[in-house]
């Protein structure tokens, strides 16, 4: 299967769509977002460095992010395919990871754009909330997904918490930047031919519409 760079505004469906590909087709995910969240739990200066710059909502410095991804990517589960969730959102970014890529010997593969409209995703990121016992992902907001008892996993009884960058504010910078920077990284991708575009609204035509792309 070919490697995927998946490339979407935040909660246009990365998670779900990487979710399904892993169960269906035995992809890995990468998510620099999760790579970055994992890295500021240490309690050193770069944990706390990361820390502040993911509750910002900012982009985090590019050598921090091509250090932990390249350290991923030289670990040997990646061989069958793995999807890029989050990276790159530059074009600085595109062009360093042509770098690592050809330097640990990876095929770029493909590079899926998602597409939905900005209210549906505002209400996604507001009313997120996540399990703290289990990771399962809920919505206060949408109608999707509501926890039946407030602040409760449906699932395992955990307690749920909203993540600190879940908010209206974040949420805006973090679009903005989306479409500010992302906008250069699709005209980038577009002129090497590997780029599609995929509606995201519905999980089934999400789901279709990208492994109509997958096969070598
Ligand atoms: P995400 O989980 O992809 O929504 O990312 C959450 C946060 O992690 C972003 O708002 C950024 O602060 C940071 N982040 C994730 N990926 C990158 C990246 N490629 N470059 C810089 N910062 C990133």
């Amino acid at each position: 299967m070919r490697n995927i760079i998946l490339i979407a505004a935040p909660a246009a469906g990365k998670g779900t769509l990487s979710e399904m590909l892993v169960e269906r087709h035995g992809y890995v995910h990468i998510s620099t977002g999760d790579l970055l969240r994992s890295a500021s739990t240490s309690n050193t200066e770069l944990g706390k460095k990361i820390s502040e710059m993911l509750s910002r909502g900012e982009l985090v410095t590019d050598n921090i992010v091509f250090q932990l991804l390249e350290d991923r990517l030289k670990q040997d589960d990646i061989k069958n395919g793995f999807i890029l969730d989050g990276f790159p959102r530059t074009i600085e970014q595109a062009k360093e990871y042509g770098e690592i890529a050809s330097r640990l010997n990876i095929d770029l593969g493909v590079v899926i754009v998602l597409e939905s409209n900005y209210e549906t995703l505002k209400k996604r990121i507001v009313g997120r909330m996540l399990c703290k016992t289990c990771g399962s992902v809920y919505n206060t907001l949408t109608g999707v997904n509501t926890p039946k008892l407030e602040n409760v996993c449906d699932k395992c009884g955990g307690s749920l918490y909203k993540r600190s960058d879940d908010n209206e504010e974040s949420f805006k910078t973090r679009y903005d930047t989306y479409l500010e920077k992302t906008k250069s990284l699709i005209e980038f991708y577009q002129n090497m031919g590997i780029l599609h575009f995929v509606n995201s609204d519905s999980k089934e035509s999400m789901l279709e519409g990208v492994e109509g792309y997958l096969n070598d």
